[in-house]
């Protein structure tokens, strides 16, 4: 499969994130697949490519030509194919489009935004990929939490809590990608 990893670009975290999602690329490529990401050098971006090249899998990186022409963010130097896109906006498309899931490892808020914006197309049936939170020594409890808050306040359906799994355990996020999502309709999904 192609998994898209959105993830960090600080280089500047606590180095348990960086080896444990070096970690999950090895296993990546171990178990077949190939990654779709932002394309940066640092952080946890640079952290799963690496992992991904060291267990011998294939990365494809895309990004936006400014970051390069402005030095916005260390850009990979290893990715088997290098995309450069004209924006952000597509930047984003184009991970979206390439891939057959997504894994969200911790991030700030470039990676919020890319977790929001797959699952909300996700719950308007979009797409029906799998999106797997990989909850890191518990970066994502509060996130987890303000999501449950809003389903008990109703501004969330409480099925939509299975349009992605949410766990520290690395086999569970690989079984949540692997597994083929369940037919929805946004009937289902969104009051509205
Ligand atoms: P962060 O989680 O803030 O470290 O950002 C992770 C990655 O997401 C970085 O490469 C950001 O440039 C990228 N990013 C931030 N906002 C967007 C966006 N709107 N579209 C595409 N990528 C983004």
């Amino acid at each position: 499969m192609k998994i898209c990893v959105f993830g960090a670009a600080s280089p500047t975290i606590d180095p348990r994130y960086i080896e444990a999602v070096e970690k999950m690329g090895r296993e990546m490529a171990k178990r077949g697949h190939s990654l779709v990401f932002g394309g940066g050098g640092n952080g946890l971006m640079g952290a799963a490519a690496r992992g991904v090249r060291d267990g011998g899998g294939k990365i494809v990186g895309v990004i936006p030509k400014f970051f390069d022409e402005e030095s916005v963010e260390a850009i990979c130097d290893f990715c088997d194919e290098l995309i450069f896109t004209e924006s952000m906006r597509e930047r984003k498309q184009i991970m979206e489009d390439s891939c057959d899931a997504f894994i969200v490892v911790p991030g700030g808020i470039g990676t919020f935004e890319e977790f929001f914006e797959v699952l909300t197309l996700k719950q308007l049936c979009r797409h029906n990929k799998p999106i797997a939170i990989y909850n890191i020594m518990g970066y994502y409890n509060e996130l987890h939490e303000t999501m449950n808050s809003a389903i008990a306040k109703n501004f969330i359906r409480g099925n939509c809590s299975d349009l992605y799994v949410i766990s520290d355990d690395l086999e569970k996020v690989f079984e949540c990608v692997e597994t083929p999502e369940a037919e929805r309709t946004v009937r289902e999904l969104k009051d509205g």
